[in-house]
């Protein structure tokens, strides 16, 4: 008998499966897709690694974190600073002052701070994301490089949208293009597979059995990190979740897009960015691979990418939390089986520390 049916070998899964295995306990590993690697799965064509599922750029300042996920492969020093395209113009992300200085012609930190200003109108408490976008960086960054991209990634008007989602973006001062304020960031060199071929090294593992057609699979204890309203059969109604279609094409010239990562912003472009996946490790290959991001609504057999956090979803949410809690011999985490737009450190740390009481 298993001590632990670990169901899901994204990142969740696996950093608890390696902990359970360090310290002598039998675990299996399942995974209803035919690879593991969840989300970060990557696939090799003309030399270059494909993020299967979407870019993947690690970053974090947790540096207990860092030092775990560097253990099972090297990170290049890659820093991601995508460029927005609004109807043929490029404008660098975050927002900063090369933005600034693009939009408004102002080169200096108090200029710009003085054109926000006069955009802000007098909203003292946002919210919801189109209140929070504007009294953070003005009108006309929110019409041009937010309101037409999170409209179509969320699929509702920034309205109706928590304000939260757009508070992952730093707003910067400084002429720093750097996307995220994180110490630590890079991509493994040789992409994320070699991750979990490592973390899932002492393990069973059994790809493409789905846990819900496996039920009678026993185990003393269960880590659950697919869909949590789906382990309870829907019982409170669906959960939201927002997917993605990937279209993936190999272009017979060496550098498409000069840059890992171009958004989208304008409404009328119904994908949200390209990726070039040769800039993540540098490469000089003589053709290229790029990917056009689609964001849709999720239905049953899409694949479930983001939770859709808002007041509705997540007061349901907490429903089946509360159930959750009574599972005494099911832990549940990650993405899915906490609907939260966790980002991968934050994936390593909840596993580590749930390994920690667990085990
Ligand atoms: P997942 O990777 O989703 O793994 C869950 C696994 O469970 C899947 O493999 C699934 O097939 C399996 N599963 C589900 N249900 C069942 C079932 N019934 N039976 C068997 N198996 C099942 N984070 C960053 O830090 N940086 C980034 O640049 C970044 N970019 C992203 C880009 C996109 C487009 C997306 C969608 C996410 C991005 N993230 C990024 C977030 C990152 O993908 C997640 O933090 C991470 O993958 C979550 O790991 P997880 O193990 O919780 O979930
Ligand atoms: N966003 C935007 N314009 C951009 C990039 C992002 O308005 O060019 C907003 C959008 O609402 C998005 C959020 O910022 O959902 C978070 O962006 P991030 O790049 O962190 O999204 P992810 O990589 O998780 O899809």
């Amino acid at each position: 008998m298993y001590d632990y049916l670990v169901v899901g070998a994204g990142l969740f899964g696996a950093v608890f499966a390696r902990e359970a295995a360090r310290v002598g306990k039998k675990c299996l590993v399942i995974d209803k897709r035919a690879h593991a690697g969840g989300n970060l799965y990557c696939e090799s064509a003309e030399g270059i690694n494909i993020h299967k599922y979407g870019a993947h750029i690690f970053h974090t300042s947790d540096s207990e974190v860092w030092d775990y996920i560097n253990q099972f492969a090297e990170f290049n020093r890659y820093t991601n600073a995508p460029v927005a395209n609004f109807k043929g113009e490029i404008y660098n992300l975050p927002f900063n002052m090369n933005t600034f200085y693009k939009l408004w012609g102002t080169a200096s930190p108090d200029e710009a701070k003085r054109m926000i200003d006069s955009q802000r109108g007098s909203i003292s408490e946002p919210k919801n994301l189109e209140e929070q976008a504007i009294s953070l960086v003005g009108a006309d960054i929110y019409e041009k490089l937010i309101k037409g991209y999170t409209e179509k990634q969320w699929g509702r008007r920034c309205e109706e949208l928590p304000a939260f989602i757009i508070k992952r973006l730093p707003v910067r001062f400084t002429y720093d293009n750097n996307y995220f304020n994180d110490r630590y960031q890079g991509v493994p060199i040789g992409g994320y597979n070699q991750i979990f071929d490592r973390l899932l090294g002492d393990c069973d593992v059994a790809l493409e059995t789905d846990y819900f057609t496996h039920r009678g699979m026993k185990a003393k204890k269960t880590v659950y990190t697919g869909m949590i309203d789906e382990f309870f059969g829907c019982e409170f109604g669906p959960l939201e979740y927002r997917s993605l279609s990937f279209e993936t094409e190999t272009l017979d010239t060496q550098n498409f897009q000069g840059n890992a990562v171009v958004n989208y912003t304008s409404g009328d472009v119904p994908f949200t960015r390209i990726i070039e996946h040769k800039h993540f490790e540098f490469g000089d290959q003589p053709k290229t691979v790029i990917t056009r991001e689609y964001p849709k609504a999720w239905q049953k057999g899409d694949e479930p990418y983001y939770p859709v956090n808002d007041k509705a979803n997540t007061e349901r949410y907490l429903k089946y939390q509360a159930l959750a809690k009574n599972e005494r011999n099911v832990i549940f985490g990650g993405r899915l089986g906490s609907y939260r737009y966790y980002d991968m450190w934050r994936v390593i740390r909840e596993a580590l520390d749930m390994a920690r009481r667990e085990l």
